[in-house]
């Protein structure tokens, strides 16, 4: 197998029949072999249904993962690359929001030489206020945060080769930073303007409450990425820090205790500052411990982050003690 289209799909019952009949039309000059998975991410519409139909319609192209319940987009797309089969890896959306039609473009990029041929929603076809605009924002900071520069990182459609999407796993919302961690093992990444077209069937999973998540997940893979080999740069590096500010401070009232007579207890204000400052040092660095304490408990018990309920026209599903 070359190329895996990998969908996450969560109630789209409506377009998934067009999005499959897009699929086809756009790849139908690609030469090499392709493969669509379909993920069912627990819908609750008729998906389920119309993905085991066109399984059986279109068994030489059509995969289907049913999960057991709803894991999220990106538990939903760990499940599609963990269990295709190609050496290129396409992500897209199943709300034909996202147009195959740009793929074949992307596919030749690779060619070029790229790992990761990213897509940016130039006209991006979302509610400004609570889509376009704290996306736009977001992109701004994970570019500057991370130094790997996207203009639309939300964008799911996005290419990649296989070998740059091994060695690290997925949770919450972190999908979008896939193109930082590939980065991080040397991937060359390309940004390509694709089409965007509004939502025609059912409706958006988000809203602005992403944004937030986003930017915690952020977090995250910055510590990852940057510290997670070496976490006492940084938790030692915030400690020291912290303990020079605070002498500093004890210096700073130590000094007017003695030439100006004013008491060190007297500036409730600045106390509860500096107490502030304190604890939301520590609430982040804890917040890195339980991302830690996290993985350990995933990967250590080797326990997904997903559980597949059955496997559809796989030659040889992947293991059973998922399935
Ligand atoms: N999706 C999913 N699980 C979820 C939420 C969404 O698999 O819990 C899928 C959804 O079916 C779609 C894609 O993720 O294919 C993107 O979702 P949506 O279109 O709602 O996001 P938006 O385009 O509005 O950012
Ligand atoms: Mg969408």
């Amino acid at each position: 197998m070359d190329i895996s289209l990998v969908i996450p799909v969560y109630n789209e019952a409506e377009s998934l029949p067009a999005l499959h009949t897009a699929i086809h039309e756009a790849l139908k000059d690609v030469q090499q072999a392709w493969e669509i998975i379909f993920v069912d991410d627990g819908s609750t519409d008729t998906s389920l249904d119309v993905l085991k139909a066109l399984a059986e319609r279109d068994s030489a192209h059509v995969r289907v993962v049913a999960l057991r319940r709803n894991f999220g987009q990106t538990a939903a797309i760990a499940a599609g690359i963990d269990n295709c089969a190609g050496d290129i890896v396409v992500l897209l959306d199943a709300d034909l929001q996202n147009d195959p039609a740009d793929i074949p473009m992307m596919l030749k990029k690779l060619d070029e030489g790229y790992d990761v041929v990213s897509g940016w929603r130039f006209n991006r076809q979302d509610t400004f206020i609570t889509r376009t605009l704290p996306s736009r924002l977001a992109n701004g900071l994970i570019s500057w945060v991370t130094g790997v520069h996207l203009h639309d990182y939300g964008c799911t459609l996005k290419v990649y080769r296989r070998e740059v999407l091994t060695g690290f796993r997925l949770y919450g919302e972190m999908h979008r930073f896939i193109p930082v961690y590939a980065h991080s093992v040397g991937a060359k990444i390309l940004e390509v303007k694709v089409h965007h077209h509004p939502r025609k069937y059912g409706q958006t999973k988000y809203g602005l409450e992403r944004t937030i998540k986003v930017l915690l997940d952020l977090f995250t893979v910055k510590f990852l990425v940057t510290y997670a080999k070496k976490p006492i740069y940084l938790f030692g590096g915030t400690g020291m820090f912290l303990i020079l500010g605070s002498g500093a401070l004890m210096l700073y009232l130590f000094i007017r205790r003695t030439l100006e007579h004013i008491s060190v207890l007297g500036s409730p204000l600045f106390q509860l500052a500096v107490m502030f400052a304190i604890m939301g040092f520590q609430s982040i660095l804890m917040g890195f411990i339980a991302e830690l304490l996290v993985r350990t408990y995933h990967e250590s018990q080797r326990k997904p982050t997903y559980m597949v309920r059955h496997f559809i026209n796989f030659q040889n599903p992947p293991d059973g003690r998922n399935a």
